[in-house]
């Protein structure tokens, strides 16, 4: 056993050391990078957090934080040297406090993301936070991702319910900022350098979350429609007739679709009609749910008459509006049976998403012809996940992925030219790390390493990942 190893186990108990065995936490849930740790430590406090960091900056060696392990760009996996040290805050999943008044909630940083919306739940208020790996994810993961899902429309990305934030810094220092404050100007709000930072700055080992209240009633409906541009006029008419009610507005392509009825022969489409594309769509509100349903109807009646939509399908109760969620939530998986697909998570200004669609569609189509593109996701926050799937006649699935970085100039530069960003909602990690070089100002770079040299002079927190 490594000199290291020992001094580890002395902090967090022989246990909680992981010297051999690295399979749970050295690859990502694609199956795209595969690290080789040194070790990975387990602490179960923020205070052996902390002392594991210490002796990591007097060895200089190098930390991987991770939660989860459900990351989508490699933030959380290590190098293949063998030199560093995943710490892993998956032990650290108590929930402090539930403050119904303050409508916060304080919590460690390895709680799973579910087990943060049951618990929620049961004191009658809501966690907004919702993605289709919210099982696995743990909320330190989901603060360092800045994640997103499917209800930021109406609650906003993660960086909106995080209130006060504890955490270690590269040094072994530890900055107690759990504050459920809404009102604190006084100076930098040093907690928002954390969130989205995907662990290059310091480890989280705690946060203050915003509740909201219990929605008494959701309605999910299932939408066919033309085109994306039709999309988007039924977002502007739901948006109109149901104000900020609309909680969730995610678009689907027939061909998305068709992978997760391909792959999950047990779910079916709610419309079975041949229809190019759908939306999913979630209205919440703290009236009773009759009411709520006679509204959609009538909103959802008049954009048939006015030709916006071409039919719809409304839950007719929980468990209905849960199987039509379970297509949207397979849509990630049903991609990995069907082969490696060119992935993107863009941003596009939300009126923009129609022509951009067009403009990559075409390009890639003349580049590829044939290509098989998937096309689906949070089309209300202007975020589509544009995954880029081997024509059948020119292309095999391993000669396809030899095309990732010809099709990634093709959708990048098209999504910059419609002043997009590259990253909605998974990050940079190690996968985008040299493409964000060509798309963000190098003042803004600049920057950014400023701020990663102020707090990690030697470098050891999570080097590599973003920039
Ligand atoms: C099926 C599926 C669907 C998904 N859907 C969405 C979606 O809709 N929206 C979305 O935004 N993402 C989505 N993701 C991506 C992923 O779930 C999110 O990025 C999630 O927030 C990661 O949380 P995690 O606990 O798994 O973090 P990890 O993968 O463990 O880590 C992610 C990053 O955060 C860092 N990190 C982890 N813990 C800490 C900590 N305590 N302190 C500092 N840094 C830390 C890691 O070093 C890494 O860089 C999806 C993933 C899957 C597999």
């Amino acid at each position: 056993m490594s000199d290291l190893a020992a001094k580890m186990r002395a902090i967090v108990g022989d246990a909680n050391v992981i010297t051999d065995d690295f399979a749970a936490y050295a690859n990502d849930w694609r199956k795209k990078y595969f690290g080789k740790p040194l070790l990975v430590v387990k602490p179960g406090t923020a205070a052996e957090v902390a002392a594991v960091v210490k002796l990591c900056a007097e060895t200089k060696t190098s930390i991987v934080p991770q939660a989860g392990n459900t990351g989508l760009v490699g933030g959380g996996v290590p190098d293949e040297s063998g030199t560093e040290v995943i710490i892993s805050v998956a032990r650290m999943n108590k929930v402090l406090e539930v403050d119904t008044i303050n409508n916060t909630m304080t919590v460690e940083a390895g709680c799973i993301l579910q087990t943060l919306q049951e618990t929620a739940a049961e004191h009658d208020r809501l966690f907004p936070l919702s993605l289709a790996a919210e099982g696995s994810c743990r909320i330190g993961g989901n603060i360092s991702t800045n994640a997103g899902g499917v209800q930021v429309l109406r609650y906003g990305n993660t960086r909106e319910l995080v209130m006060g934030l504890q955490v270690v810094l590269p040094s072994g220092e530890l900055w107690d900022g759990l504050r459920g404050l809404r009102k604190d100007n006084t100076g930098y709000d040093l907690k928002h350098l954390f969130i989205g930072a995907e662990g290059t700055l310091g480890i989280i080992t705690a946060a203050v979350l915003k509740l909201f209240p219990a929605p008494r009633a959701t309605q999910t409906a299932f939408i066919a429609l033309e085109s994306p541009q039709k999309a988007l006029d039924l977002l502007s008419h739901m948006k109109g007739a149901l104000g900020d009610r609309l909680t969730a507005f995610e678009l689907i392509s027939a061909f998305g679709l068709s992978l997760v009825t391909k792959y999950f022969p047990q779910l079916k489409s709610p419309l079975p009609g041949d229809y190019p594309w759908f939306v999913l769509t979630d209205i919440a509100d703290s009236r009773d749910a009759a009411a709520l349903t006679e509204e959609v109807e009538v909103a959802l009646g008049v954009a048939l008459e006015r030709e916006i939509i071409l039919d719809c399908a409304i839950a007719k109760n929980e468990t209905e509006g849960k199987r039509m969620w379970e297509l949207r939530e397979n849509m990630t998986e049903s991609q990995v049976h069907e082969g490696r697909s060119i992935k993107h998570d863009v941003s596009i200004p939300i009126s923009k998403i129609a022509e951009f669609i067009s403009a990559a569609d075409a390009a890639l189509e003349a580049a590829y012809p044939g290509v098989r593109i998937i096309t689906f996701g949070h089309v209300g926050d202007g975020n589509l996940h544009y995954n880029i799937a081997h024509p059948l006649a020119t292309h095999t699935e391993p000669n396809w992925v030899k095309e990732w970085e010809k099709v990634n100039l093709i959708v990048h530069d098209t999504t910059a030219k419609f002043n997009g960003s590259i990253s909605a909602e998974h990050g940079i990690g190690q996968l985008k790390r040299e493409e964000i070089k060509r798309y963000k100002a190098p003042l803004e770079l600049a920057v950014m390493r400023q701020i990663k040299v102020a707090l990690d002079p030697q470098n050891i927190m999570n080097p590599g990942k973003v920039i």
